[in-house]
């Protein structure tokens, strides 16, 4: 049977499907640096298109932080103490992780690409399709009203 997850549309044999497929990747980069490159964008890829995964504001946070990466090349260390500024692990009152809110209008977006399009064969192929699925990603969630 063929499930759909409910988050990103994406389809799988298990109800666990999509889960696993990000697992999987996130277990090669852990392991392999040629594919680890384009961890940052991995995380914020799947975050985005999963938002029930994160508080509304983390959500909003992290399609801002894509935009300061892919629009305005902000480095990966300058996007990581912006995570660590922005209080995601302090006491500004808010967190990245889910904590009742929830940015609804983004579940279930109809999404071009998703984690099951991403393809664990080549580490240059890989880097490509995690780019394109990035910038896919947040070509869409830039439509996606805050409110
Ligand atoms: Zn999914």
């Amino acid at each position: 049977m063929t499930h759909r997850c409910s988050e990103c549309g994406a389809l799988f044999d298990d109800p666990q499907g999509c889960w696993q497929a990000f697992g999987a990747l996130l277990e090669r980069e852990f392991v392999d640096a040629a594919y680890g490159r384009v961890h940052h964008l991995t995380v914020t890829t799947y975050m985005l298109q999963h938002p029930t995964r994160l508080s509304r504001r983390g959500w909003l946070e992290m399609r801002e932080l894509l935009r300061l990466h892919l629009r305005d090349g902000i480095s990966v260390a300058g996007w990581r103490s912006r995570v660590r500024s922005g209080g995601v692990n302090s006491a500004k009152g808010w967190k990245i992780k889910p904590d009742g809110t929830c940015l609804n209008a983004a579940v279930g977006w109809p999404w071009p690409i998703t984690v099951a399009s991403i393809a664990l064969e080549d580490p240059e192929v890989y880097g490509e399709q995690i780019q394109a699925w990035a910038a896919s990603t947040l070509h869409e969630a830039e439509q996606i009203p805050a409110e």
